[in-house]
């Protein structure tokens, strides 16, 4: 059998695999014709040389006809092979080019076959058994070469083999042996074609079957790919998007910075940086639902105001980012926008039939004059809003150096804070609290005080509020805590009983098992319970932990320790939250001291009204003259700190006052 390299046709698609086939099986037999027309001119030739020489006047005729038949089939081999550069024509016509293909290979065979009849009746013993031998081996050679034709294959066969024997016996009955040779030989080559073109038929589906596999593949690939660069689109844009307001995110903020703004262009570009106020007490008082509705609500409304060619984006919690595209006229717009903004932010929210307040405060750097990197100059605008947040909220600053410096303080004194704690570096100073009428020293009020090497001395407004903000308020509250009952027990040796007050944070009170702590210093120093006070701003009474400061003065209470509010007035205080609270004493603010002569009588009435009637004991800070001491003495205070009492001081004033104001309360009093 042949063997042949893939023919071009089935590359093709087709639709029709039947068709597909038949075709591929026309392209087979077709490219064997020009091997099989070499064969069969040579044969020709030889046959007819041999008949020739034999006399056989007939030859010529024969000879034409053969190699008329031959060149038709040549001519049919070109014309096809030019029809199969279309595969549509291919398609169509294959029925016919199989019709031409087998005429030609038939009549070859009836010009064989009448050799054949001429020569056993006119030529030689010689030239009978050269013809035979030349058709028996084009009969063999059929049953390879004309494989892909099922019929026409066979019918050659025949007519090569069948129709050989029976004309042999018929013109030459003498030579039957030829002719029953000849039958056995036809119905093996029969045999063998049939085979030979299972097999042909056999391979040809199973690449055709490959082929489609492949193709399926192919289309599976397709499809899997197209969904993986879906589902890559989709994570992209889960990644860069925020779940909650469905605003960009960071990423997504930084992905349009660096594909919008560039710092080679001399335009600015604003980044506000949009802070909300008090929304983390809505949170924390109305549940994290009603936070989530309101960063909702509020995104919204950003959006509504936040410029086409802007990007608006949630950086975090409470906190949102909107950046301006580089203009000529960034600022103007900018500066119109923040006020925009913290309209729309300060309109009232509607939830649950409540109505609730957020307030924002706006930070404002500028691209790239403040910086030129994307994450700097939103830090710029960061830093901004904080300077905004200590300066009372609720409005918008524009970039400053100064913030930067003033952050970069923030940080050197927050690490230097650390080491100064570490290694006993603070100290304390003491401040009486005096009572007026004896003179005696009631308590002395602790207050750290911070010298630092090269920074200088340090204000405990500035470092208690970075210890309080970055948590090392729990060492300090701690340290201040333990030295100073060792402190104390110097200067109480004498029994005067002088109490010690020291001042606690509200991160200190909320830190786990603060109670505890604090009776385990006391037993460690040996200071008595009931000789401590303890201070604490009306940042105690804050909804979001109610349950466990209230717990944590209970515990404190049962220890024999007196728990003040410290500053009263000057924060937020509810009545029924004091009535709750097992305090023992309010120290009102000194504000309102300072405010005696206006509004600050009246406060100070008030207080003393609530703590009489809450069995409270009372002590008014910021007593700066005797003729304030007096005022506040004819209000009914008795119990008294400030400066004209005496001054923090390193060495604890312990001493009974005995000045001219004892003499001039006395007077008073009459
Ligand atoms: P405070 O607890 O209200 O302490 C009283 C503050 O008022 C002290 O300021 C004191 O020097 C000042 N003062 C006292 N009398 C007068 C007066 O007549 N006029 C004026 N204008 N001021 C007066 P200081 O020492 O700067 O402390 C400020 C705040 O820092 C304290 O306020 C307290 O809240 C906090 N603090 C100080 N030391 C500590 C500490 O060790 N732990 C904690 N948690 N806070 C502390
Ligand atoms: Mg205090
Ligand atoms: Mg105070």
């Amino acid at each position: 059998m042949v063997t042949h390299k893939t023919p071009a046709f089935p590359n093709r698609r087709a639709t029709d695999q039947h068709t597909l086939i038949e075709m591929q099986l026309a392209v087979l037999a077709y490219q064997n014709i020009p091997a099989m027309l070499a064969v069969n001119v040579a044969a020709t030739l030889g046959a007819a040389l041999l008949l020739h020489s034999d006399g056989v006047s007939y030859i010529p005729v024969w000879l034409g006809l053969m190699f008329a038949v031959s060149g038709l089939r040549l001519l049919c081999w070109f014309l096809f092979r030019r029809s199969c550069a279309n595969v549509n024509r291919g398609q169509a016509s294959v029925g016919m080019w199989v019709l031409l293909y087998t005429l030609g290979l038939h009549a070859a065979a009836l010009i064989w076959v009448a050799l054949v009849f001429v020569t056993f009746q006119l030529a030689t013993s010689e030239a009978k058994f050269t013809v035979i031998v030349i058709i028996s081996a084009l009969a063999g050679g059929a049953t390879g070469i004309t494989a892909p034709l099922k019929y026409a294959g066979r019918i050659y066969i025949t007519i090569l083999l069948l129709f050989t024997s029976v004309i042999i016996y018929w013109v030459a009955s003498e030579h039957w042996v030829f002719s029953v040779l000849g039958l056995v030989f036809w119905v093996a080559m029969i045999i063998s074609h049939r085979n030979n073109h299972r097999v042909l038929l056999k391979s040809l589906r199973l690449q055709l079957e490959n082929k489609q596999l492949i193709d399926n593949l192919q289309t599976l690939n397709l499809g899997l790919e197209q969904r993986v660069q879906q589902r890559t689109e989709a994570l992209k844009r889960i990644a860069h998007h925020d779940a909650l307001t469905g605003l960009p995110n960071r990423l997504g903020l930084l992905d349009w910075m660096e594909k919008t703004l560039r710092a080679d262009n001399p335009q600015e570009a604003a980044v506000l940086f949009l802070d909300l106020d008090r929304f983390k007490q809505i949170n924390d008082a109305l549940g994290h639902e009603v936070g989530d509705q309101v960063l909702r609500m509020i995104a919204f409304r950003f959006s509504e105001v936040c410029p086409q060619d802007a990007i608006l984006a949630r950086w975090g919690g409470d906190e949102f980012l909107l950046i301006t595209a580089q203009s000529d006229d960034c600022r103007a717009r900018a500066e119109a926008l923040a006020l925009q903004l913290i309209e729309t932010a300060t309109a009232p929210l509607s939830i649950r039939d409540e109505s609730l307040g957020v307030g924002l405060s706006v930070g404002m750097a500028y691209f790239p004059t403040d910086a030129i990197h994307f994450q700097d100059v939103i830090h710029a605008a960061d830093l901004t809003v904080a300077e905004v947040k200590r300066g009372g909220r609720g409005h918008s600053l524009i970039y400053n150096d100064i913030y930067a410096e003033t952050q970069k303080r923030r940080f050197d004194l927050g690490r230097a804070l650390s080491e100064a704690i570490k290694q006993n570096a603070l100290t304390l100073a003491y401040q009486p609290i005096v009572n007026v009428v004896t003179g005696e020293v009631e308590t002395l009020e602790v207050l750290s005080r911070w010298h630092h090497a090269t920074l200088g001395v340090i204000n405990p407004s500035e470092f208690i509020y970075l210890a309080e903000e970055t948590d090392r308020i729990i060492a300090l509250g701690d340290w201040v805590l333990h030295q100073s009952c060792i402190k104390a027990r110097e200067w109480r040796v004498d029994g005067s009983g002088i109490k010690l007050a020291i001042n606690v944070s509200i991160k200190q009170l909320l830190a786990q098992h603060f109670a505890e702590r604090v009776s385990s210093i006391l037993h460690d120093t040996g200071f008595p319970p009931a000789a401590l006070i303890l201070e604490v701003t009306e940042s105690l009474f804050g909804e979001a932990h109610l349950d466990a400061t209230l717990k944590t003065v209970k515990d404190l209470r049962a220890l024999g320790v007196e728990v003040y509010i410290d500053d009263f007035g000057s924060g937020y205080s509810s009545l029924s939250r004091l009535h709750e609270f097992p305090v023992t004493g309010i120290k009102i603010d000194r504000s309102f001291t300072a405010q005696l002569d206006k509004q600050g009588v009246v406060i100070i009435e008030s207080a003393m009204l609530i703590a009489q009637r809450m069995n409270l004991n009372v002590i008014v800070e910021g007593v700066e003259s005797e003729e304030q001491l007096i005022k506040l003495y004819r209000l009914g205070i008795t119990s008294m700190q400030g400066y004209y009492l005496g001054l923090p001081s390193e060495l604890p004033a312990t001493q009974r006052f005995d000045p001219d104001w004892r003499s001039r309360l006395q007077l008073s009093q009459n």
